[in-house]
This record gives C-alpha cells, sequence and structure tokens, in this order.
C-alpha cells in the first residue's frame, strides 16, 4: 500500500511553520473528525491527518521524515516498527486540542488500545558515544491494575451509571449567545466522558486503573550516537488497555562533550599543540584519536592552523557505520622561558628576515641540532 505524503495530507508545504502544521492539522481534524463527518472513509482520513501531524509536529520525526520518507525510522538505528499502527483515542486527541467535544469513549470503553509511549533522556560520555555501549535506566511502566483489570472500582457492584448523563458521558449546555440560544454537547464532568462513576475505590491502583511499576531496561547505545538522536524501542512503553499493545520507549541521547575534540557531524576536530622548531623543521607526531594514537608526519615550514586529515579516525556513521576523518590542526606555541641558548638561537633570528630568507631554516637546523 502506497503511502501518501505527510505534507501532502496535511495541504501544506515542505518549509510550514509549526503554526501553519497546527493549524492545517486543526482544520482538517474537524473536517474528518467521525463524530462530524459521517462519510464513510472519514475514519481513515481523519487517521492518515492525526499520523501526519504526529511526525511533523515533532521537530525530530519531522527531519527524520523528511530525509527518509516513510522508511524513516523503520530502518533506522532503532529497528523494526516504523510509524505506521498508531493505535490512539480519537477523543483524547479531540479534546485535547479542541477542549471538548463530543464523546465516543462509551462505546470505545472496551475496545483495545495501545499503551502511551514513553519518552526518556539519556546522557553518555564521549567515549560511549564513540564505541557504543550498554546501559541500564530505570523507568516506571503503567499497566492495568489486576486487582480491578483496569475499572479502578472495589468491585464490580461499585460501577455505577452516571447520575449526571445517564452513562451517555456527554451532557447538552444551553447558551446564550449572540445569534440566539444555542445547545452544545459536551463531556459529562461527573464521570469524566466513561459515563460511569465508582462508588468504591480500589484499594490497590486507589481508582486510577493502573499501577506503576519500576522496570530496568537495557540500552544498546548505539556506536556514532550523537545529540538529540533517538532511539525507538518497541514494547517497552506502557503496557496496553484492555489487551492492546503496549507502547514504545524512546531514548533520546545526550552526548557530553570531550576535551580534546570537537564534532561535526561524523568527522572530529582537534587542535595539536607543536613547538616553533617542530613546525619549522618539520616532525613525525604523536596524534590522540578516540582509537588511540596514531603517528602523522608534518612537513619542514609547516604554519600554524594548518589542518591535516588523519582518515576514518572520526565518528561512526548511524546507518552506514563508516567512520568520519580526524582533522588535526596544527598550533604553532610560542616558547616561553627560554634558556640562555634558547635565547641567543632566537636573538641571531631575529636580525633576520624570516619571512623571505629560504636559507635561514638550514642556518636555524644546523644551530639548533648543536
Ligand atoms: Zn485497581
Ligand atoms: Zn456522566
Amino acid at each position: 500500500m502506497s503511502k501518501r505524503d505527510y505534507y501532502e495530507v496535511l495541504g501544506i508545504d515542505k518549509n510550514a511553520s509549526d503554526q501553519d502544521i497546527k493549524s492545517a492539522y486543526r482544520k482538517l481534524a474537524r473536517k474528518y473528525h467521525p463524530d462530524v463527518n459521517k462519510e464513510a472513509d472519514a475514519e481513515s482520513k481523519f487517521k492518515e491527518v492525526r499520523e501526519a501531524y504526529e511526525i511533523l509536529s515533532d521537530s525530530n520525526k519531522r527531519a527524520q521524515y523528511d530525509r527518509f520518507g516513510h522508511q524513516a525510522n523503520q530502518q533506522g538505528f532503532g529497528g523494526g516498527g516504523g510509524f505506521e499502527g498508531f493505535d490512539f483515542d480519537i477523543n483524547d486527541i479531540f479534546s485535547s486540542f479542541f477542549g471538548g467535544g463530543q464523546q465516543r469513549r462509551s462505546q470505545q470503553q472496551n475496545a483495545p488500545r495501545k499503551g502511551q509511549d514513553i519518552h526518556k533522556r539519556m546522557r553518555v560520555s564521549f567515549e560511549e558515544a564513540v564505541h557504543g555501549g550498554k546501559k541500564t535506566i530505570r523507568t516506571t511502566v503503567y499497566e492495568e491494575c489486576t486487582s480491578c483489570h483496569g475499572s479502578g472500582a472495589h468491585s464490580k457492584d461499585d460501577i455505577k451509571t452516571c447520575s449526571k448523563c445517564n452513562g451517555s458521558g456527554t451532557i447538552t449546555v444551553e447558551q446564550q449567545s449572540l445569534f440566539g440560544r444555542t445547545r452544545t454537547q459536551t463531556t459529562c464532568n461527573q464521570c469524566g466522558g466513561s459515563g460511569k462513576t465508582v462508588a468504591r475505590k480500589c484499594e490497590t491502583c486507589a481508582g486510577d486503573g493502573v499501577v506503576g511499576k519500576e522496570k530496568k531496561v537495557n540500552v544498546n547505545i548505539p556506536e556514532g550516537v550523537d545529540n538529540n538522536n533517538q532511539l525507538r524501542m518497541p514494547g517497552f512503553g506502557h503496557k496496553g488497555i484492555n489487551g492492546g499493545p503496549p507502547g514504545d520507549l524512546y531514548i533520546v541521547f545526550e552526548v557530553e562533550e570531550s576535551d580534546t575534540f570537537e564534532r561535526h557531524g561524523d568527522d572530529l576536530v582537534m587542535e595539536l599543540p607543536v613547538t616553533f622548531p617542530q613546525a619549522a623543521l618539520g616532525d613525525e607526531l604523536k596524534v590522540p584519536t578516540p582509537y588511540g594514537n596514531v603517528k602523522l608526519k608534518i612537513p619542514a615550514g609547516t604554519q600554524s592552523h594548518k589542518t591535516f586529515r588523519v582518515r576514518g579516525k572520526g565518528m561512526s556513521n548511524l546507518r552506514s557505520k563508516r567512520k568520519g576523518d580526524l582533522h588535526v590542526v596544527i598550533k604553532v606555541v610560542t616558547p616561553t622561558n627560554l634558556s640562555k641558548k634558547q635565547t641567543k638561537l632566537f636573538e641571531e633570528l631575529s636580525t633576520t628576515d624570516l619571512t623571505n630568507d629560504e636559507s635561514i631554516w638550514q642556518k636555524f637546523k644546523s644551530k639548533i641540532k648543536k
């Protein structure tokens, strides 16, 4: 089945602002909401719109989608799943957006629903980002209360039909406005739209219907992970309702900075201090890389800020697994605390025009080697 482009679904262009996305979504969600629109395909259209919004309103997901289209996240380093298969309570979305809305909750009460996703941030060291690794996090996972099976009631007999809405979950409010009297349907404020009230709450979950359990989750830190990279762990979210599947766990990484290396995508940049004679005469230098020291030859007459590339000593690319390069920026250090002999040598040098005289290097070389 070919999927429509998310931008096309929302009728916006690729440069749309967050505000554009939001207003396009609001408009279409109103148009296709199954309580409003009775056309056969309204619900599937609504879901399509909702999914497009879900992705494009999240800057990370949007960036991934822009780069990889519908493939985003399917073959990403999170693996598995992908964006399809969103399961959500239309009314939750609708009410959170439009403040109210008609309720279908009473009919959906026993329908299986996917558990909520969990989002966690994880801080990793620069070394962990270089080499990858494993880390354990603790997370609270909500699951259906086993005592009341999610009803929140002490016993079945404690579940009563809401007296205010007679179980419909909605009430009609009459208002006087400029256009006369209007009648609007809104969520029942006594039962919150469920159509039911609980006389005596379940002791285990205090009437919530769910209980939080602390779980330890082992997270594989991908080699080459960067700030704000997101790892999706399908099925590690909150447990589903009424036998629905569990949600997903999203790990968003924060990578600590290195004292030595500056990261530019997959490449690393470092500054390497060399002495004036090393720069003038050339030398073989020992260069630290995240994978151990390497040797680097610099030619005679190397200028400060000259950059040398050490191939394959950068960060791993998350997708291709190829390593970037390390750029070594030479920094010639002006000597301090010169000895008498050194001072004399520099004094001798200063009498000559260093910028023009080629032979001065030879002279300098022969003097310093003594
Ligand atoms: Zn309970
Ligand atoms: Zn009610």
